[in-house]
């Protein structure tokens, strides 16, 4: 390495250490993103669907699909970082995060963007045409307002034909099908939409061990070729077709077609336990939260801890402030439990991974979860301990094996009874989002497209 280039790159270390310093003294608890597990995930999910081709088949395109913040991650970083992985598509549920990524600069020559979540009268259809975003569209009010809208602008507008093949959300039905296919063809006629895909959604792709369920999928795949049957006799026939989630992408090769659109998979989750461990796919997860302790101190055993008085500490102890709460998006239904004498439950709470003089422990929410904090018994003394108000300790992260055990998501999900997706996508807007490993995933370029205080 030269002088010049050692002094450089001893400048940015500077800069991210001092970004992150900065973070802990703004907020007390942060989410840490790692953009190259992002991009390994999506590089693992391209050459996953790469594998096995019959000869003269083409490689599925695959979506890095970013709604919700990108899962609670970061729009533009988890967007640019899927790019980086060989994603050709981005997709969003929401128009307004769609126009968004076209606004940070990530333009149609490099990608397509497809978004499905619209209103007839309230979506900005002119915008989404003009910034060469792709548009579902699942209902006649829709078509009409979307066709008006690159009537008046002189554009096409390209299209999607969502199809509810049983899943019971948004799209057409078989029944009112004839007149959507009326309309699609006087509007592709008249030049003012492109049929460019067909899709639907699938609702159990992620339980392959049920056989109800994956029969029900199978009847959700005969519906869909059914929907494009109609299509092709129509003279409306789709470039393209798109169902698979990331369940369906690990676990239903046959029904990749030309693209297929995985989230959690990009963020390194499985779809659902059942279907094993992210580690069984080659997936890390990318999120890790975090926070800094505060008050430490002893208590006496049988001492109530938060509201309601749930959790009794069963001995002399020491407890710990953890300073994010439901509103930060720690779920309340994560308290845990430990009530002693008449009215007796027990329930283990969200799980915290704390360091100690004597090696890392794993230790729960205790009591009720408030809205800013909840607490934590430290099941010791804290000076004996050596934890200390300040702390850095993690609610969840890539979970790193047995020598270093760590909670994840799914631990959190299953204390709070809901899906690691609820728990990455509920974190709120002012936990701070910090983000490694930009400079060796992202070009320049997109570096310029993030928040430069972001980078650690
Ligand atoms: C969220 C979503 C996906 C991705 O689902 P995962 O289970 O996260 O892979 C794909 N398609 C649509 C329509 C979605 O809403």
């Amino acid at each position: 390495m030269s002088e010049n280039k050692q002094q450089s790159e001893f400048v940015k270390s500077e800069v991210l250490a001092e970004n992150y310093a900065r973070a802990l003294s703004v907020y007390p608890g942060q989410v840490i993103v790692d953009l190259k597990a992002l991009r390994d995930n999506m590089r693992t999910l391209v050459a996953r669907v790469s594998r096995d081709l019959q000869p003269g088949q083409n490689a599925p395109e695959v979506m890095g699909v970013v709604k919700a913040d990108g899962y609670g991650h970061g729009l533009i970083p988890s967007a640019l970082a899927a790019l980086a992985g060989g994603a050709t598509w981005l997709g969003t549920a929401q128009p307004y995060e769609a126009l968004r990524l076209r606004a940070a600069g990530i333009d149609s020559s490099r990608c397509h963007i497809l978004t499905w979540l619209t209103s007839a009268p309230t979506t900005r259809f002119a915008d989404l045409i003009t910034e060469n975003i792709d548009i579902s569209v699942g209902s006649i009010d829709s078509l009409d307002a979307v066709a008006f809208a690159a009537r008046n602008l002189g554009k096409p507008a390209r299209v999607h034909v969502k199809v509810d093949t049983g899943f019971g959300r948004n799209g057409f039905t078989p029944e009112g099908f004839n007149a959507a296919l009326e309309k699609l063809q006087q509007y592709s006629n008249e030049g003012v939409i492109e049929v460019i895909g067909q899709w639907s959604h699938l609702a159990v792709a992620d339980s392959p061990d049920v056989p109800e369920f994956v029969d029900a999928t199978d009847r959700q795949i005969n519906q869909f070729n059914e929907f494009t049957e109609r299509m092709r006799e129509a003279n409306v026939a789709p470039k393209i077709r798109h169902l698979a989630n990331t369940a369906a992408t690990l676990n239903r090769p046959e029904i990749r077609f030309e693209l297929v659109r995985p989230g959690i998979g990009l963020y390194g989750y499985e779809p659902d336990p059942a279907m094993g461990d992210s580690q069984t796919y080659g997936l890390q997860p990318a999120m890790t939260l975090q926070a800094q302790l505060g008050t430490v101190k002893a208590v006496e055993e049988g001492h109530g801890i938060s509201y309601g008085r749930t959790y009794l500490t069963p001995n002399n102890t020491s407890t710990a402030i953890v300073p994010l709460g439901y509103a930060d998006g720690i779920l309340r239904s994560a308290s845990g439990f430990d009530m002693q004498g008449a009215r007796h439950v027990d329930k283990p709470g969200g799980p915290v991974r704390v360091e100690t003089n004597k090696g890392a422990r794993i230790l729960n929410v205790s009591g009720r979860v408030c809205m800013d904090q909840f607490i934590v018994d430290l099941k010791g003394d804290a000076a004996e301990l050596g934890v200390r108000e300040g702390d850095t300790v993690t609610l969840f992260g890539p979970g790193r094996g047995v020598e270093f055990a760590e909670p994840t998501a799914d631990d959190w999900a299953e204390a709070a009874g809901t899906i690691s997706y609820e728990i990455m996508t509920g974190i709120g807007p002012r936990v701070p989002r910090l983000y490694r490993n930009a400079y060796e995933v992202l070009s320049s370029s997109d570096i310029a497209k993030l928040d430069a205080k972001s980078l650690i």
